[in-house]
């Protein structure tokens, strides 16, 4: 048996005074995940391309002959279903990077900050973001967090609940907010977060296939070694900055994402 490394105990500990604010509620724990049931919302592509299926549940046994004392389930889903995780190797620019399996544990674990876009999108569901929103935003509340989440608030999910109004699809295609093919380059090559964190069905807008490049989000994150975070709920409940992201996505070996436990720290003033 080895020795464990030094471990800080007592009142200057780090993790014990989190455990005393988290018991206290100084410390709140908010879970941004949707849940997981065959009603969840999944992106839809158009047709020619292969689909990812809705989450579904088939039934092993529930104390009857086939288990007499346990339930259980086998579940079949998309990587890319509900509130997920998706890795560099999602994409094809990002096809020699990091599979879901992995990322590194620390960055799973980070700050984030949230950029309200509700009122825009209220306005226009296309809304999409611009480095010069991002650049307004840092003016008022500091600088993106280094190794952490931009998380975008646009209010779409509320729609959560219902897949017709949360795709907004019509004969031109899906309508929901997202960041112009400028503003995600910026993000991925420019601004110092880790990821970018969605309350729509994906990463990238609805009309982002008609993009140059199709798709920016997932192209230039992907392509950069960086993480896309979707159907994120709560984002409401977040404060701009401050809070600290740990999102979980399943260790798929060789996998592109996985459906992701996704919770926020949040610390509340008695
Ligand atoms: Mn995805």
């Amino acid at each position: 048996m080895t020795e464990p490394t030094s471990v800080s105990t007592g009142s200057s500990s780090v993790l014990a005074a989190l455990v005393g604010a988290l018991r206290g509620g100084s410390v709140e724990v908010l879970d941004l995940t949707a849940p997981l049931s065959s009603s969840t919302p999944i992106l839809q592509l158009p047709e020619e391309y292969g689909q990812t299926v809705p989450f579904q549940l088939e039934e092993i046994s529930r104390y009857d002959a086939k288990g007499p004392a346990w339930y259980w389930n086998n579940f079949r889903t998309g990587e890319h279903t509900g509130t997920h995780f998706d890795a560099p190797n999602h994409w094809i620019t990002g096809r020699d990077l990091a599979d879901v399996a992995s990322v590194p544990v620390r960055q799973l674990i980070a700050p984030a900050v949230v950029l309200d876009f509700t009122e825009e999108v209220a306005k226009d569901p296309d809304f999409l973001v611009e480095v010069e929103h991002i650049q307004a935003w840092e003016s008022r509340y500091g600088a993106l967090p280094e190794g952490g989440w931009l998380l975008l608030r646009t209010g779409w999910g509320s729609r959560a609940g219902d897949q017709e109004a949360y795709l907004n699809a019509d004969e031109r295609g899906p309508h929901t907010p997202g960041l112009s093919a400028d503003c995600a380059r910026w993000v991925a090559e420019e601004s110092p977060v880790i990821g970018l964190g969605v309350d729509t069905v994906g990463t990238d807008a609805g009309q982002a296939f008609a993009f140059e490049p199709q798709f920016p989000c997932h192209s230039y994150l992907m392509g950069s070694g960086k993480y896309g975070l979707t159907q994120l709920q709560r984002l409401a409940e977040l404060p701009p900055t401050g809070a600290v992201l740990i999102a979980s996505p399943l260790p798929i070996v060789s996998g592109s994402g996985s459906p992701a436990r996704v919770l926020a720290l949040v610390e509340r003033t008695p």
